[in-house]
């Protein structure tokens, strides 16, 4: 998946991912085999943002916009 951004570097970080990155930064639009969409709230996508496993602090006022890789502990049903 490609998302046009203004910034040639962030390019990088919408590619697909080859497993779960545990411990590590996600983009929204990032997506590993290891995706499982959530089952509450917005469930209609199907990168990193929309992955139980992925904390975006969407519980909080302001959601991060890079969020962390948790797999395989569930955030979020
Ligand atoms: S948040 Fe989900 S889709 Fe994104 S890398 Fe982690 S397990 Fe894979």
């Amino acid at each position: 998946m490609k998302i046009k951004t203004h910034h040639p570097e962030e390019t990088a970080h919408v590619r697909s991912l080859r497993k779960p990155m545990t411990g590590c930064s996600v983009w929204p639009a990032q997506r590993c085999p290891a995706f499982t969409v959530r089952t509450v709230g917005l469930v209609c996508g199907s990168g990193c943002w929309f992955c139980r496993y992925a904390n975006f602090h969407l519980r909080e006022q302001t959601p991060l916009e890079v969020g962390i890789c948790c797999w395989p502990e569930v955030q979020s049903d």
